[in-house]
Order: structure tokens, then C-alpha cells, then sequence
């Protein structure tokens, strides 16, 4: 059985380091491999998986979007977020979802926040942030949004938006960096949000995993938030997409051992 991840240019995954080791621990009969695959191939891609009968695939940059028109379906989640990162088979069907949106609830709640009747405040509005924004609202989590730029998407126009500036301060229960920044080899940028100018009970999780104690994660720890750091999400939207495929239980703890054996040592890219 064939399984993979799509996207261009493709050199550094953990995604089939993850998922291979999970095949090994339940002894599925299956490959999880890297398709870097040009735009003009990516038609025949999808539809040779189809035709093999894989059981789906993960899509990555640039093709979240562009993936759609050569699916089946896509669920109501997927279009709201505008992408799609895992495709599933529904008998002949190959279905559209989005792992990145519940991948990040199941982290919050593994770190035993649930962000139920919480405030959040999601730094950046890229795609990233849109998946964790529809994830946080369908949670029961109020939404507030900071970027640069006010995003022009109608999307966005559901929550409320704030100019983000190195002192912004205000009351909320968590806060969710949506941003690139601090991520691998800029690993000394300063974040943008500064956790010394909020409560102590405000929770500060990073989407970034590479390193997994980013410049936000340090000083947040420093001034004794708690965190939430970017394997989590990593790992459950992987296991998210196994469950999807398997119709079985993701070994989350195999899968996790694989993450961290590079993680914990900052050797990986993305
Ligand atoms: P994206 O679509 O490019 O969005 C990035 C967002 O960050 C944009 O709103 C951008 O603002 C903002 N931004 C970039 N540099 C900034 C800076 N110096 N100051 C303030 N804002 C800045 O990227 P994405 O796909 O959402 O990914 C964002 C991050 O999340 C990446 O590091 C990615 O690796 C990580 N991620 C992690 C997981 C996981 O499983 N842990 C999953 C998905 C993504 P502008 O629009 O103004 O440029």
C-alpha cells in the first residue's frame, strides 16, 4: 500500500518518518513516501494514486488548494479553512479534509488545555492560523486575531482583528503564534508577541517545531507561563490522517518517539 505526502519542492519531511514507524509497530504492509511533484504532474499524481488504490495522501505547500479540483469531495471543514492536507478513499471516492485544525485541539487537549470557553488570541493570519482559528472557534474558544496587516480574506471577518506591535498586552487565556518566526536558522528572532506583558495564567503555544523550544517558548517558560510547543500539532494531525486511512487507532506513541528522536536533537527543517 502506497501513502505519501505532495507538494514542490519536497527535501525535508518528518511526516514519513512518523507514519513509516507506525506501519513497522502494527505491521501494516505499507510505504509513506515523498511525491515532489511538479505542477503540471499533478493531476496524473492524484489520479495514479486513485487508480493503484492508496488509501490517500497528505498534501503540503503549494498544493493545498490547488489539490481540490482534482478530488472528489471536500468536507465542509476543508473549505472553510480553503485547504486541503490530507486526502482519504471513501470506496472509489478520494475526499478532501483538513488534519491541521483538529490536529491542533487534540495537542491543546493532550497538554490539558481545553480551549472551551477560553479567549484566544491567534498571532499571524496565514494558513496555518485560518486552520487553528476554525479549530479554536468550533472548540467553544472566543477568537481574537493580531497580524501585521489586516487580512483582506472575508473569512477573517468573523473575528475580531488588532494591529499586532511588539507591546501588545491584553487579557486573554491563550495565545497561539501563527507566524513563522524563530522557526530554523532564525532560531535567535525575537518574537512578536511578548509574553512578560500578559497574565501569568496565559498559556503561549508555538506552531513553529523546529527548534521545539522556539525564542517565544523560552521566555515564556522564563516568565512561568505554561506552553504548548509545535510537535503537537505535528504529530496529531499525522495521526489524525492514520486514523483516516487505517480506520484504526494511530500508535500516537511510536509516532511521537520517531518525532522526538530528531525533534529533541533540532536536527530537521520542517
Ligand atoms: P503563512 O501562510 O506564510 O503565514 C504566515 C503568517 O505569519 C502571515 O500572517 C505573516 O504575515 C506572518 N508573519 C510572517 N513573518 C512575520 C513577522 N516577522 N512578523 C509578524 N508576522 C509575520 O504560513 P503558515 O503556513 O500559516 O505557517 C506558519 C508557521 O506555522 C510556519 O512556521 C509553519 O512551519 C508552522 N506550521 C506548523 C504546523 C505544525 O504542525 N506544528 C502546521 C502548519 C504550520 P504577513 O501576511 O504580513 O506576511
Amino acid at each position: 500500500m502506497l501513502l505519501g505526502l505532495i507538494g514542490y519542492p519536497l527535501s525535508h519531511s518528518l511526516s514519513p518518518l512518523m507514519h513509516n514507524r507506525a506501519f513497522e509497530a502494527l505491521d501494516i504492509q505499507a510505504q509513506y513516501c515523498l511525491f515532489s511533484v511538479k505542477e503540471e504532474d499533478l493531476r496524473d499524481t492524484v489520479y495514479g494514486l486513485k487508480t493503484i488504490g492508496s488509501l490517500g495522501f497528505n498534501v503540503t505547500i503549494p498544493y493545498k488548494q490547488k489539490v481540490i479540483s482534482f478530488l472528489d469531495e471536500i468536507t465542509p471543514q476543508a473549505a472553510e479553512i480553503g485547504a486541503v492536507n490530507l486526502v482519504y478513499r471513501k470506496g472509489e471516492r478520494f475526499i478532501g479534509d483538513n488534519s491541521d485544525a483538529p490536529g491542533f485541539i487534540r495537542a491543546l487537549k493532550e497538554a490539558d488545555q481545553d480551549p472551551q470557553g477560553k479567549r484566544s488570541l491567534i498571532v499571524g493570519s496565514g494558513g496555518a492560523a485560518r486552520a487553528v482559528a476554525v479549530g479554536l472557534r468550533d472548540s467553544g474558544s472566543e477568537v481574537i486575531v493580531t497580524s501585521r496587516q489586516k487580512p483582506k480574506a472575508k473569512f477573517w471577518e468573523q473575528f475580531p482583528w488588532l494591529q499586532l506591535k511588539k507591546d501588545l498586552s491584553m487579557s486573554v487565556d491563550l495565545v497561539v503564534d501563527c507566524t513563522p518566526v524563530g522557526m530554523y536558522p532564525d532560531n535567535s528572532a525575537q518574537p512578536v508577541i511578548d509574553p512578560r506583558l500578559f497574565k501569568k495564567e496565559t498559556v503561549f503555544c508555538d506552531l513553529v517545531y523546529n527548534p521545539l523550544r522556539t525564542s517565544l517558548i523560552k521566555v515564556a517558560e522564563a516568565t512561568g507561563h505554561q506552553v504548548v510547543t509545535g510537535d503537537g500539532m505535528l504529530l496529531y494531525q499525522g495521526a489524525i490522517s492514520f486514523e483516516k486511512w487505517f480506520l484504526q487507532k494511530a500508535p500516537v506513541n511510536v509516532m511521537q518517539e520517531a518525532l522526538s528522536e530528531y525533534l529533541e536533537g533540532g536536527k530537521k527543517n520542517d
